[in-house]
């Protein structure tokens, strides 16, 4: 079989067998109508004037982008000012900023494990930690779910010179939220070190929104990564850390040395994300107001609920069909929420991924759950029909 001809099939085999067991990923453009629910701008600062007009200023004063990686000649004072100011924030002696989450995370495993490193995840850990430890080609094994008791068995067998213990801060699928003081403990007692990557923590959780690691020393969480790409409202990442481990990454993360450095535009519009994060707690106030407001009135209907009490409120609907239907129903009336379905989340654990934010009013709560309830009301029908 000529070359072209092998992979058309290996396209058209990978197709198929996604399409049959319904998981085809769809894309969707997202009008400027559209009520969302399914983004992580959890405070509402992709929308600030104020970010968005430090965002300006940084291109009309920098350039519209870095021109080179960090080590070569990307790396600018505002990119150096934003790290000082990450690690103030979150307590720690550096920061250091990476174009993505994903990276960053990718960056961190790659560059600190190798084959005589053994990595413990939570298994619900965001992909791309899963992806760092495969990297790394550490030994890689995953405890269950903010299990602390199954943690502790599985660094008890390990017999790896190095441990590392890796969770999310908050699961991004399901909005509960790591036991980080009984994690560091455990860690401890075992030599290992700790990682929390708080994609979803950081700008909203925390006395000064510095995430659910903020305020836990540096010998407890040794290594923490935080996004800006969420509730910062921008792009890029940060791990935060004792001088020795940035200097570390510096030096070893490929994902950290090999690529262009993050806009600095960017880099000042989250420094001015991060003022406001840090000198307008009114923005956290709202969104915690919003998430209580929600569940209030969902509660009553019936509705799914599952026990989070951050932005992210799943409504386990565990049948792919359903999810799909429902999304599609809430997609007629301009509401888009997030249709979760296997890979993405464990089988027969489908969802619809909902999230709050400080700039939905209650009229659009009320909204969203107008219309959960007409799915809901639909969904009854049928089967008195059926
Ligand atoms: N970690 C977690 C827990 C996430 O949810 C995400 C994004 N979905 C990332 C890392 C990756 O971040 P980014 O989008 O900046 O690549």
């Amino acid at each position: 079989m000529p070359v072209s001809e092998a992979w058309q099939q290996r396209l058209t085999d990978a197709r198929t067998d996604r399409q049959q067991a319904h998981r085809w990923r769809t894309r969707q453009v997202v009008k400027s109508n559209t009520l969302d629910f399914a983004g992580n701008d959890y405070l509402g600062l992709a929308q600030d004037p104020r970010v968005c007009e430090a965002q300006a200023e940084g291109a009309r004063r920098y350039g519209a982008g870095a021109g080179a990686s960090h080590l070569v000649s990307g790396h600018l004072e505002v990119h150096d000012a934003l790290e000082d100011a990450l690690a103030q924030w979150t307590g720690r002696e550096r920061a250091l900023l990476f174009s993505t989450g994903y990276m960053a995370n990718l960056g961190v495993l790659q560059s600190l494990a190798d084959r005589h490193t053994a990595i413990f995840q939570d298994r619900l850990n965001h992909a791309s930690l899963i992806d760092g430890a495969t990297l790394s080609g550490a030994r890689l094994r995953r405890y269950h779910h903010r299990n602390s008791n199954d943690l502790a068995r599985l660094l008890e067998r390990s017999e790896r010179q190095h441990k590392l213990v890796v969770s999310d801060g908050v699961f991004s699928m399901d909005g509960d939220v790591a036991e980080i003081a009984t994690l560091a403990h455990v860690s401890q007692r075992h030599n290992a070190w700790l990682m929390i990557d708080d994609a979803h923590g950081v700008g909203v959780l925390g006395e000064n929104g510095s995430g659910c690691a903020g305020g836990v020393t540096s010998q407890d969480v040794p290594i923490l990564v935080g996004t800006l790409g969420k509730a910062l409202g921008t792009a890029g990442a940060f791990v935060a850390g004792d001088a020795e481990l940035i200097d570390h990454l510096i030096q070893f993360s490929r994902s950290y040395v090999y690529t262009t450095a993050q806009p600095p535009a960017i880099a000042a519009a989250t420094l001015k994300a991060l003022e406001i994060v840090q000198g307008e707690p009114e923005h956290r106030a709202q969104l915690n107001a919003n998430i209580a407001y929600f569940r209030r009135a969902a509660l009553p209907l019936g509705l799914p609920l599952s026990d989070s009490a951050t932005p992210i409120q799943p409504l386990l609907l565990d049948s792919e069909t359903r999810v799909m239907t429902w999304a599609a129903r809430l997609a007629q009336q301009s509401i888009y929420v997030g249709a979760i379905r296997p890979p993405t989340v464990p089988n027969g654990e489908a969802r619809l991924r909902i999230t709050l934010s400080a700039k939905h009013s209650h009229s659009d709560i009320d909204r969203l759950l107008e219309g959960l309830n007409s799915c809901q009301r639909e969904e009854a029908a049928c089967h008195v029909t059926a």
